[in-house]
């Protein structure tokens, strides 16, 4: 552990173990090519080097959310086949092309936006999401007048599933017979896309040609009914600045929220909800110092949390030490549970004050 003093928190990120968990999801698309989904700076882990590992492991396509995103990666990865799934704002043509980027073509206007460029481009299919991507009208439209398409090289026909997490969901199966059916209109011998994390584990089916895994590289469970099969690449680690003794009838933090009821010790840690520690862990989250559970008390403020340690020594909790927020004991899917969200959005909203670390560096 290399913290240095001035730091109020460390997150150790693992590349090594993103790169296996990448290698599991190929393994389980054995027959499909197993892209990276690196968008919100690879959910907060950190773009570049999270693209660089997976690169260096062999992945070749990526993407990403925005043009922006796109741009930076580029200048890491210049021979990576770049996806942007929000396709090119309207006047952003030229630089996605300038770029190298690939865009996902989300609607006619984009096509049209996109043709005489002769460069190669992704088509979303719309079959249940309701979000970005050609609607069923949109396809029959594009069978119809096949011109559309002239001078776009297509890289991906793809869509996205709404309810992949729950196996079973009768959207699942309704939603691969609509993409069967829709990517049979167009023009034969494109690489088809159907499945980020959660759909690579309903099975062969959903692979097609390319699996597009985001979450799952990152630790988060994709079969949340069944054992996380995913190993763990996160930690995070708040610094402890003061441990104070509490006694009734007194209360901790703003508005009173926690009464102490006995006597005990309160450790304050530097990390707050500036720091992506959602407020709705106050009075329910955990922490781990010495193998021990260790609640939150009282609400999250923006820059330090109160832990209940009463009874663990200090030899254990003391000024200087770290409580794992999230780690081997406590998954980033046990705090999000707490925080009542999910992991997708505990890694995107991690802070900027953290120290960061990169086990695996390549
Ligand atoms: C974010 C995203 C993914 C990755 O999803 P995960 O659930 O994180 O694996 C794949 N495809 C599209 C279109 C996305 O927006």
């Amino acid at each position: 552990m290399t913290l240095p003093a001035s730091a109020p928190a460390l997150l150790t990120v693992d590349l090594d173990a993103i790169v296996a968990n990448w290698r599991l999801v190929a393994a389980n698309a054995a027959n499909a090519e197993a892209a990276g989904v690196v968008k919100a700076d690879a959910y907060g882990l950190g773009m570049v080097p999270v693209a660089r590992a997976l690169a260096a492991a062999g992945c070749r396509s990526f993407f990403v959310a925005t043009a922006d995103e796109g741009i930076e990666l580029r200048a890491a990865l210049p021979q990576a086949r770049i996806y942007v799934l929000g396709g090119p704002p309207p006047g952003a043509e030229d630089e996605l092309a300038a770029h190298g980027l690939i865009p996902v073509l989300n609607s006619l206007e984009q096509i049209a936006a996109w043709r005489g460029k002769a460069l190669p481009a992704a088509l979303h299919l719309d079959t249940g999401m309701s979000r970005l991507g050609l609607s069923g009208a949109d396809v029959h439209r594009l069978a119809a007048e096949p011109a559309r398409l002239d001078g776009i090289p297509l890289a991906l026909v793809m869509s996205h599933m709404a309810c992949a997490d729950e196996d079973g969901h009768p959207m699942n199966r309704r939603q691969l017979d609509a993409f069967r059916a829709l990517s049979s209109l167009l023009p034969a011998g494109v690489p088809r896309s159907l499945a980020a994390s959660s759909t690579v584990f309903l099975g062969a089916d959903w692979h097609f040609d390319l699996v597009r895994p985001g979450a799952a590289l990152y630790g988060i469970n994709p079969t949340p009914a069944k054992p996380n099969p995913m190993a763990q690449v996160l930690r995070l680690q708040g610094k402890i600045l003061q441990v104070r003794d509490v006694d009734s009838p007194m209360t901790v933090g703003y508005g009173a929220t926690h009464r102490v009821t006995r006597k005990g010790k309160v450790a304050v840690v530097a990390m707050g909800y500036a720091d992506g520690l959602h407020r709705s862990l106050g009075n329910r989250g955990f922490g781990v110092i010495g193998g021990k559970r260790v609640p939150v008390v009282g609400r999250i403020s923006m820059d330090l949390t109160t832990f209940d340690v009463t009874g663990l020594p200090e030899t254990v909790v003391h000024p200087g030490a770290l409580i794992d927020l999230v780690g081997p004991m406590h998954p980033v899917d046990e705090l999000a549970e707490e925080a009542g969200t999910i992991g997708y959005e505990i890694l995107t909203s991690l802070g900027r004050r953290f120290h960061r670390q990169y086990l695996g560096e390549t």
